[in-house]
């Protein structure tokens, strides 16, 4: 055994795999590039030859494991139900270790800093300048990420502090890292919405990013401090909801990184709403037959196992919900891999943007940020791409209470 950290993949995770390539067909960079390598089969072989001490935890098993999307479409397609996201956040702790310092500095730009208001101020003052000024000072490789920033709805209004006056049951939002002054029309609709169905909404100040960016980064440590700092602001409330797929996921896995105390009072948003919506504290819309078209973030369909909520939502709010892609691949965001890796995130986004498109619809709902600036990045701008927790609240003109 060559690895070398606590968080390695386990014997028991690898030995699951009986190789029959079930998986292949739903993995995005296998479909994109067909080498074995680039496979979910074929990295967890990667792993075992690793953990057999035949491979070194070398540059060319660091390829192996950074290319992959941690989508986790293998985990919902394998019969073995092999626990591949646990086996890759592993792997990917071992391969942060020996890294060269170019790229470890790279790791945690990305998997660290995100998690420090600062810095997404910094890089929420960065979109509005590449909002107004993008396509003359960004670098190619970075302008299909600018054309989606060009459209994100940057806030200068923070739901971080706020207080429902009243409510009964107590739910914590996590504001996320970049979900609030991104997305902070998301997060609004979620609390009014939280409210209408009588719950009391706070947002503790105290909280930082889930941790997911820094995990996928192979940073244990620091997944494991954001997990507690989390645990300890979440500490009085009864409820954790997270409006952010990728958020709600890893919220939801917070034992693995060593903070047990808060994962058993996570919900995702959505559920909650659609829990309102089928006992009647919610409304729903008489229907207006505008049809929305549906994408499900990865973290939703393959971590949590959610694929009716957003359609639930979607018509509530009076809207037709409308598939987007039956094979559900991923839109190619999937965490920091935009900026990473470009080029096969572009392809991946640009495949998405052309099913959307393909719907004729005008209105596309995803529950992510990531996918959410993906979308904006490669689709037709005439689209809207819309939160469906916006979308409803909108449809029933609720806003917080205490605004
Ligand atoms: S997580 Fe996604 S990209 Fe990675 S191996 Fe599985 S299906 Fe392929
Ligand atoms: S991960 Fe699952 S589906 Fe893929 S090869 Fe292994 S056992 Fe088969």
């Amino acid at each position: 055994m060559v690895w070398t950290t606590e968080w390695a993949p386990t014997d028991t995770e690898l030995n699951a795999c009986v190789r029959c390539g079930l998986c292949l067909p739903h993995c995005p960079t296998f479909r994109l590039t067909g080498d074995e390598a680039a496979s979910p089969r074929g990295r967890l072989n990667a792993m075992s030859a690793v953990a057999a001490g035949v491979v070194e935890l070398d540059a060319a098993f660091d390829e192996v494991i950074s290319s992959c999307l941690q989508c986790r479409a293998c985990e919902s397609a394998c019969p073995s139900l092999v626990s591949f996201g646990r086996a890759m956040e592993g792997a990917r702790v071992e391969v942060a270790t020996e890294r060269p310092r170019g790229r470890r500095l790279r790791s945690r730009a990305l998997g660290r800093w995100i998690g420090k208001r600062w810095m997404v101020r910094a890089a929420t003052l960065a979109a509005v300048l590449a909002q107004r000024v993008g396509r003359w000072v960004v670098p190619r490789r970075l302008r299909a990420g600018v054309g989606g920033l060009r459209r994100l709805p940057i806030r200068r209004s923070s739901v971080l502090g706020y207080e429902s006056p009243l409510g009964d049951e107590t739910v914590g939002l996590l504001a996320g890292c970049v979900m609030d002054p991104w997305f902070g029309g998301a997060s609004e609709a979620t609390i009014a919405l939280l409210e209408q169905a009588g719950y009391r909404v706070l947002v503790p100040k105290s909280q930082t990013c889930c941790g997911a960016l820094a995990a996928h980064e192979g940073l244990a440590d620091d997944a494991a401090r954001m997990a507690g700092v989390n645990t300890a602001a979440f500490s009085a409330v009864d409820r954790v909801v997270a409006n952010a797929a990728g958020c709600s996921a890893h919220l939801s896995e917070y034992s693995r990184w060593g903070a047990p105390g808060l994962q058993d009072r996570v919900s995702d948003a959505l559920h909650l709403v659609v829990a309102a919506i089928s006992d009647g504290r919610l409304p729903t819309l008489e229907t207006t037959g505008e049809r929305v078209a549906v994408q499900d973030p990865c973290h939703h369909q393959h971590a949590l196992g959610m694929t009716e909520e957003s359609r639930a939502i979607v018509r509530a709010a009076g809207y037709q919900p409308i598939d987007v892609d039956p094979t559900g691949m991923c839109c190619g965001a999937a965490g920091s891999y935009s900026i990473v890796r470009p080029e096969t995130s572009a392809m991946l986004g640009r495949a998405k943007a052309s099913e959307v498109e393909a719907t004729r619809c005008g209105i596309v709902a995803s529950a992510n940020p990531g996918c959410e600036m993906q979308l904006r990045s490669h689709i037709d701008s005439r689209v809207r791409v819309a939160h469906p927790l916006e979308l409803y609240a909108e449809a029933l003109g609720v806003t917080p209470q205490s605004r």
